[in-house]
């Protein structure tokens, strides 16, 4: 089959200890996943998890830039886990879930908190918030063959060495098992899905010149540079 314009690069992800890479279909964020986060974004309450989406050539891998995107004078960071599924379905079961699983990596869920504040406000869509060109930078993914299903572990996120965001997975309020198993419910989760799953509290602003590095235990480290 031929293109009718250059067909663009599928995304994708490098993977730790090998040169094959994953490939990215979509990208699912899951949002207010940490109690104290949720306390400082206004909200105390639990709810069920709710998602939005990044498009996949929003990824920007570690090392790279991240041009402070256009329109927004508060650009936030948030850390979070990311899980990159290997199989998938519908009403998966929480039991099933972590079958689904390939691998897990970290990624920054970089928010225009500005514009995201005022589509609140005016009951709009976050996509310009959220959705943005390199909006969704990603460490390399490990294998849960080589490291297991983690469920807890320090997440932390440091904006010139100082560190920002400091946390455990074990806060999570929904598991990565019960986080899987809701989005299928919502969708048909699919390999090359990646799930990022939501930021512990201590999120702000970032400037041009910012060198942002993160880490997970026993998962990985990401560094990325705001020009
Ligand atoms: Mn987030």
């Amino acid at each position: 089959m031929s293109f009718v314009i250059p067909a663009p690069p599928p995304a994708s992800v490098e993977v730790t200890g090998t040169d094959d890479r994953f490939p990215v279909r979509r990208i699912y964020c899951i949002g207010r996943n940490y109690l104290a986060h949720r306390k400082e974004m206004g909200h105390d309450d639990r709810k069920p998890p709710f998602y939005f989406q990044k498009p996949a050539d929003a990824l920007l891998e570690t090392g790279g830039e991240f041009p402070y995107p256009s329109q927004s004078e508060n650009v936030h960071f948030e850390i979070e886990l990311v899980v990159a599924i290997a199989k998938g379905g519908v009403n998966i079961s929480i039991e099933d879930a972590l079958d689904n699983v390939y691998g897990y990596g970290l990624g920054i869920d970089m928010t225009r908190r500005d514009i995201q504040s005022e589509a609140k406000q005016d009951g709009k869509p976050w996509e310009s918030a959220k959705s943005f060109d390199h909006s969704a930078p990603i460490s390399p993914i490990r294998p849960a063959s080589e490291i297991g299903h983690p469920d807890s572990g320090r997440i932390w996120l440091a904006v010139n060495g100082e560190v920002r965001q400091d946390s455990d997975l074990n806060l999570q309020i929904w598991n990565v098992q019960e986080g899987i198993s809701h989005l299928s419910k919502l969708y048909q989760v699919a390999p090359g899905d990646l799930i990022y799953t939501g930021t512990p509290d201590g999120v702000g602003p970032i400037n041009p010149g910012d060198l942002i590095t993160a880490g997970i235990d026993g998962i990985g480290e990401l560094e990325i540079k705001v020009v």
